[in-house]
């Protein structure tokens, strides 16, 4: 017999049985796993809404989930079994398209590569393009202010949305979901629930800017000697193509070698290894004769001696697989169990300085362990991650990650960078956060916090205590 409590969220979806339960207490990397009060599945804003009121009425903690592959340990419940998580999976409808405005409105737990089909069926881009697209969801990508590979052409979430409609921490429905490129009236509210990590409130639907879809898409696997030159391509390419530049990956040998040896069917794509790669996408609707505006640079960094090899993709069908050896790699990294991953930003000039410094420093502290700085250079963000020796205990496994992660922040700080770049802080950054954020930042943060969250029921112990 269910009590009052759990009749109320079952008649919301709720999912009870531990069976049930599983996906929703274990991460993607499955190294971060919890135990919920209840999952609760609402299917329209006003369930969000009364489930969240019912909450706050009896104090119960609550953690919004969206597809569940934020690697901060954000969404997964606490292992106490005193959180009511709630999944935005059935709140997944397109709402409306409005194409002479190029926005679209869409509810929070529409899967990103549906939301990219939807735009693209209306001859539009909704250009935020990350490894997990398959699972995330707009509002996680929206609570996270998620990045990924086209940053350096769109920017991140925090740029790609007008709109928002929040579900407020004591059930209040926030309706912000305007379609307006320009509106000075007040404070900017919405932005405040970008990148909060569910800890201000759930949103429940956002208003999306859209793009022209481009008509060309030119992609390049490029062979460097060192970041150093990487840094400078980049400036050259940013100059040289028009600023048509939407992807700039750089990637070490080692990676690539990771990638072709874990996702059988991969080729090599150019003849000799080089200690280096760039992975650059350019793209653009319209009447630019892009093809053409590629090689000639290209052709220009080869004369220069910039470039010591590279290959144009001939057809899409190659250009997929440039991209797949990128997205080998997470693959690669995944099939080695726990490892370190990180998520930094520095600024692109001193990138190179910072993989320099950082990998001599791993090097004396940690001699056993595998370095592997690869990531979207064309926006600062370099995933400096660690693979553990092989042999190690679990214990030993995180100890020893714990301390690279320590020796890596410690060059972040060095580089006047910042230790989370796109995934957020969550539970997993929490300390590394607190350390470093200034008291006059916390007490702000905390202000804010208290203003729209009194009761502290919202994702508690993420960001902050
Ligand atoms: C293979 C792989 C590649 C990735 N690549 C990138 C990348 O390139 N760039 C990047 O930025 N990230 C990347 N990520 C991280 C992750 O995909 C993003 O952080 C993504 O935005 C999380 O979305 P989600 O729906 O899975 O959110 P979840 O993991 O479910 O939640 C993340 C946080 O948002 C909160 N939240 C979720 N939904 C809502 C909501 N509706 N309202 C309020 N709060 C909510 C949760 O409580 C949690 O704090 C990658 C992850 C993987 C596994």
């Amino acid at each position: 017999m269910l009590d009052e409590g759990m009749q109320f969220f079952e008649a919301h979806g709720a999912l009870v049985r531990p069976d049930d339960q599983h996906r929703y207490n274990t991460d993607w990397s499955r190294d971060i796993t919890g135990l919920p009060k209840v999952v609760v599945r609402p299917r329209s804003t006003s369930d969000v809404a009364a489930v969240v009121r019912h909450c706050a009425e009896r104090g119960l903690p609550v953690v919004p989930q969206g597809g569940h592959t934020g690697l901060v340990g954000g969404a997964t419940p606490s292992v106490e079994g005193s959180e009511v998580v709630i999944s935005l999976e059935r709140l997944n409808r397109v709402r409306e398209i409005d194409a002479p405005n190029f926005t679209m409105t869409v509810e929070a737990g529409c899967v990103l590569d549906e939301v990219h089909a939807a735009a693209a069926a209306a001859a539009c881009l909704f250009p935020m393009q990350l490894g997990a697209q398959g699972s995330c969801q707009i509002g996680g990508n929206i609570a996270t202010n998620a990045g990924g590979i086209n940053v350096v052409r769109y920017g991140m979430m925090r740029d790609l949305v007008l709109g928002l409609e929040v579900v407020l921490p004591d059930g209040q429905v926030w309706n912000g979901l305007r379609k307006l490129r320009k509106n000075n009236a007040g404070y900017d509210l919405k932005q405040l629930f970008l990148g909060s990590e569910g800890t201000l409130g759930i949103v429940t639907a956002a208003c999306l800017k859209l793009f022209p879809k481009p008509t060309q898409v030119e992609t390049a696997f490029l062979a460097v000697d060192s970041p150093k030159i990487a840094v400078e391509l980049f400036g050259r390419a940013r100059r040289d193509l028009s600023d048509l530049l939407s992807a700039f990956e750089l990637l070490p040998r080692r990676g690539i070698e990771l990638s072709l040896a874990a996702v059988p069917g991969q080729r090599d794509p150019l003849d000799a290894p080089s200690p280096f790669y760039v992975l650059l996408e350019v793209c653009a609707s319209g009447l630019v004769d892009l093809r053409n505006l590629v090689e000639r640079f290209l052709e220009s960094v080869i004369e220069e001696g910039l470039l010591s090899d590279g290959a144009l993709a001939a057809s899409s069908a190659q250009a997929g697989a440039f991209w797949q050896i990128r997205e080998g790699l997470i693959e690669a990294q995944a099939q080695q169990g726990r490892h370190l991953r990180t998520d930094v930003s520095i600024p692109i000039s001193m990138i190179a300085t910072f993989l320099d410094a950082t990998h001599a420093a791993l090097a004396v502290a940690e001699p056993e362990a595998l370095p592997l700085a690869y990531g979207h250079l064309g926006d600062g963000n370099i995933h400096f991650n660690v693979l553990p020796p092989p042999g190690l205990g679990e214990a030993e496994r995180i100890a020893l990650l714990y301390r690279c992660e320590s020796v890596i922040f410690r060059q972040v700080d060095a580089a006047n960078g910042s230790i989370s770049a796109e995934h957020g802080i969550g539970r997993s950054k929490r300390c590394a956060f607190l350390e470093r954020a200034s008291t006059l930042d916390i007490d702000l943060m905390r202000r804010i916090k208290s203003a729209i969250d009194p009761r502290g029921i919202m994702n508690p112990g993420r960001i902050f205590d």
